[in-house]
């Protein structure tokens, strides 16, 4: 019995929430870089580690190229960094190839929030590219 149990909760998945304030953030600096794509990365809290908290700008985030926003090589050491948020400029929230390349090799979290960035327009991905239900705090 003990190793059945050990294994269902090896397979319970993480229960990802987000602070209503980090969304509204996400989705303000969307609006506000559009037609640009906006990047970040995401922080968890120190205490609850599976509560999306704050966004981390990376130098040179700035950029028209599709997904050259991310210069993970500038990532700073941080383990409460988890993933990525990016915007698209338009309607989509699916993940691009690119997009799931980037997922596979950098955090376990994606966000993706799309036009016309609004509470019902963003989507979360694992590192697989598979849909993730987050919970707005
Ligand atoms: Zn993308």
């Amino acid at each position: 019995m003990g190793f059945f149990k050990k294994n269902k909760k090896e397979t319970q998945q993480v229960q990802w929430k987000i602070k209503k304030r980090c969304l509204d953030l996400i989705l303000e600096s969307a609006k506000s870089t559009y037609p640009n794509e906006f990047g970040a990365l995401l922080r968890v809290d120190e205490q609850h580690k599976d509560t999306i908290v704050e966004l981390v700008l990376l130098p040179g985030t700035i950029s028209g190229d599709s997904h050259a926003i991310f210069r993970l090589h500038m990532m700073p050491v941080d383990f409460s960094i988890v993933g990525t948020i990016h915007s698209h400029p338009g309607p989509s929230a699916r993940p691009s190839d690119a997009d799931l390349m980037l997922f596979r090799k950098h955090g376990r979290i994606h966000i993706i929030a799309a036009e016309p960035f609004t509470f019902e327009s963003w989507k979360a991905y694992d590192y697989n590219g598979n849909n993730v239900d987050v919970l707005i705090v």
